[in-house]
């Protein structure tokens, strides 16, 4: 079923998602269904699964030079969705990339896809890589997430790439796509932003995912901002809950988002990480509870491979 239709059928009831990261090349799978199998009693009608980006590695060929490769370190993105899809019976959107991949990937992606019954899909641009100054698409590829979103759009309106003659399987994809509360990195613009995210919605979008935020009002305001634009589809909040002391660090420098003061002072105080976690997860809980009050359709929360401190917070909500 597609994510929209199962907002609703839920007749304003906010449901429970969240995101995975597939293992790192070679690692087992069980890991994944080891965090996955906790979650499943707050019944999530869809689990996301990420796509990483290909990354350029340095391998020493012993003679004090190092050879540069490119690889991506945790692919099987498609695979792990068939593989959750049929052993969860849930639906699984997997997320796909402009960066790194041609149209013509994408479009073998897709027809994957639709063999595997994958109906709803993230459309995203990706981060440039490491030793990038920006973003650079691979040669035949999409720029911009709203090029891919227009790419799936085509199909849905039985239109691949090269002529297809008698297409007898129109694709029916549901597409979300990313946005940002706190405004994406790049943007000049909070407004600037919203409008590249309403080009997308124009251009066939159906549901939008945000970006972690650990202010409500910062998504609050966004939301009517967006809905001022005219942006009218939903938008389902991603919740992340910090875990360890890093996060204060990390998470403010990677997604060019803010932390508020008195979560900051919260795990200031704590001795350990044990205490950290704890931190985070009432925060989340906190976060969740107003979120859900205020009648989001999703929470939707940014696992990275550990349900533990999820499945604390998804009791306290759900
Ligand atoms: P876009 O919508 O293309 O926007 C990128 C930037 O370009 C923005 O600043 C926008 O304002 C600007 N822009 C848009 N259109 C134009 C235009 N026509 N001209 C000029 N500027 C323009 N990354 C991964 O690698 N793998 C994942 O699985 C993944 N999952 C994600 C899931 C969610 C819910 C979110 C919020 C992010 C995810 N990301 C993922 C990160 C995402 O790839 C990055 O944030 C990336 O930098 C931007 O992606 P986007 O789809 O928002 O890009």
């Amino acid at each position: 079923m597609k994510v929209t239709e199962h907002i609703e059928n839920a007749k304003g009831k906010t449901l429970f998602s969240f995101e995975i990261i597939p293992p790192q090349k070679g690692k087992s799978i069980q890991e994944l269904y080891d965090n996955i199998d906790p979650l499943m009693e707050f019944k999530p009608p869809f689990i996301d699964v990420t796509t990483s980006r290909e990354e350029y590695i340095y391998i020493d060929k012993g003679n004090g030079l190092l050879d540069k490769k490119l690889t991506r370190m945790r692919p099987g993105t498609l695979g792990i969705c068939a593989s959750i899809k049929h052993k969860y019976n849930v639906d699984t959107v997997p997320h796909l990339l402009c960066g790194g991949f041609t149209q013509e990937e994408t479009e073998y992606m897709l027809v994957d896809c639709q063999y595997l019954g994958i109906n709803n899909v993230m459309a995203l641009r990706g981060d440039a890589m490491k030793d990038e100054q920006s973003f650079t698409p691979k040669a035949g590829g999409n720029h911009y997430a709203i090029d891919l979103v227009r790419q799936i759009n085509d199909l849905n309106c039985g239109k691949y790439l090269h002529e297809v003659m008698d297409v007898d399987n129109k694709a029916d994809f549901c597409i979300g796509v990313a946005g940002y509360p706190e405004k994406h990195l790049e943007s000049p613009s909070l407004q600037s932003d919203l409008k590249r995210l309403k080009e997308k919605v124009d251009a066939g979008a159906d549901y939008v995912v945000t970006q972690m935020f650990f202010d409500n009002s910062k998504y609050f305001a966004f939301v009517e901002k967006a809905r001022e634009i005219g942006i009218t589809i939903p938008i389902i909040p991603g919740i992340k809950p910090i875990a360890v002391q890093r996060h204060l660090q990390v998470l403010p420098q990677i997604f060019r988002i803010d932390l508020p003061e008195d979560l900051i002072d919260a795990v200031d105080k704590c001795k350990n990480n044990a205490e950290i976690k704890q931190v985070g997860i009432e925060w989340a809980i906190q976060q969740s509870l107003e979120l859900k009050a205020a009648g989001v359709p999703f929470l939707h929360y940014y696992s990275m491979g550990k349900s533990e401190n999820i499945r604390q917070i998804a009791s306290q909500v759900f």
